[in-house]
């Protein structure tokens, strides 16, 4: 076992620290402020990379693997979150979606694009009825003309009002349960496929999220991924990997809240000394270093069976569900190790723990990671 990045990740990591730190840290708090969505960081992003990471050169990625993907969110979680999840979103739901389950003629018509920055992707599994119970889907798709008449809504999507694409599931036989989901490629150019209302957001306020609707949106034929009924396993395999990018987004967001308060509790002085040499405050940087060291290794892990092609739907999940309960109680204690000064807008620590918040509820509820991790634990 080898527990250390090779020379090569060591220099994305390195490279995508020092982008994070220029281009994106001076801005996250007006970003913040003002819940914009910084669509202008598309361009660089592209140009590092960062828009195709996990997929072929063949297909304009980057060619990287799970390992390097991990710990390139986790670079970017670690300055602002938003744009981390904006990252992951577009890279391993969207895009990983056409990837994973589309045809030749898909992936040249729609991955390219979306490897290349030319747009975000978006994906579309919640609805108002169907969050964690994604088999609650009502957005309905009817045989028309070759092609489907689709209806419905979808709630919370990443990147619905900037995005072109959007991958969707809706219901193609009501008779037959989850094996009745279909999923589909959707482009801003169909008629009857809009954005609705974006969300006022706790924290993430960077990242844009909002609904999609759908009215008598034509979608044709060749815009269905993979067999019709495929939907809800495809979906449920993207998360798999999908929960891989939000353990490393947590594990990110916690190095960062951790970082804040180590260098606060060096200059902040009381009684006469730094904070930091109080071991009350020792004993709480130790607990959180010790915490996000556990939390990296469980992501690194998921991310490395995922790169070996072993299946990673339990590791994933305690991945996603450790390191995303890490980052909520780390950056809480980054707070506190603040004082009233982490309550204000002065220092980052406010930010790093609503931004945590997400990520015990996106791509999965902590709740819904238990049952994932039970179920696999009492199979057989
Ligand atoms: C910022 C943001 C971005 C998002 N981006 C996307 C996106 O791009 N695409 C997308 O499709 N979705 C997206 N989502 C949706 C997200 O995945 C859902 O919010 C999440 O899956 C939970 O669904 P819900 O909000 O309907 O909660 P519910 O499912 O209603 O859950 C409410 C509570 O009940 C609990 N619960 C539910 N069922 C059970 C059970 N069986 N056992 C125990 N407890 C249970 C949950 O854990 C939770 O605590 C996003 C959400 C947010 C906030």
């Amino acid at each position: 076992m080898n527990f250390e990045l090779n020379e090569d990740q060591l220099q994305v990591k390195h490279s995508i620290r020092e982008f994070a730190e220029s281009e994106i840290r001076p801005h996250t708090l007006e970003w913040d402020e003002t819940q914009h969505f910084p669509d202008e960081l598309r361009p660089k992003l592209a140009e590092l990379g960062l828009m195709g990471i996990i997929f072929p050169e063949q297909y304009g990625g980057s060619g990287m693997g799970y390992v390097e993907y991990a710990t390139i969110i986790e670079e970017l979680g670690r300055v602002d979150g938003s744009v981390g999840l904006s990252v992951a979103a577009h890279n391993s739901l969207c895009s990983n979606h056409i990837y994973m389950f589309g045809n030749e003629e898909q992936k040249q018509k729609y991955l390219n694009p979306l490897t290349q920055g030319e747009t975000w992707g978006a994906w579309g599994l919640t609805e108002s009825q169907a969050g964690s119970d994604a088999s609650g889907t009502r957005t309905n798709a009817i045989r028309s003309n070759g092609g489907w008449k689709v209806n419905g809504s979808k709630n919370f999507i990443t990147h619905a009002i900037t995005g072109n694409t959007l991958v969707a599931v809706a219901v193609t036989d009501k008779e037959k349960g989850n094996k009745g989901i279909s999923a589909f490629i959707f482009d801003k150019s169909m008629e009857g496929f809009r954005s609705d209302k974006k969300e006022n957001k706790l924290g993430m306020r960077a990242s844009e999220t909002a609904s999609v609707v759908f009215e008598d949106c034509y979608v044709p034929g060749e815009n269905l991924l993979g067999n019709e009924g495929e939907g809800f396993l495809q979906a449920m395999q993207i998360l798999d990997g999908g929960r891989i990018s939000i353990a490393a987004l947590s594990v990110g967001i916690a190095q960062g809240a951790y970082e804040a308060a180590v260098k606060y509790a060096k200059e902040r002085q009381q009684f006469g000394k730094p904070i930091s040499e109080f071991q009350a405050i020792q004993f709480k940087l130790a607990d959180m270093a010790t915490q996000i060291e556990c939390a990296r290794l469980l992501t690194l892990q998921a991310a490395a069976l995922k790169d070996a092609g072993k299946s990673v739907t339990q590791k994933s999940a305690m991945a996603k569900l450790y390191a995303s309960e890490v980052a909520v109680r780390v950056s809480e204690e980054s707070i506190q190790i603040h004082g009233g000064y982490g309550y204000t807008k002065d220092y980052p620590a406010e930010k790093y723990w609503r931004d945590s918040k997400l990520l015990t509820i996106g791509e999965g509820t902590s709740e819904i990671q238990r049952l994932v991790i039970a179920k696999n634990l009492l199979r057989g």
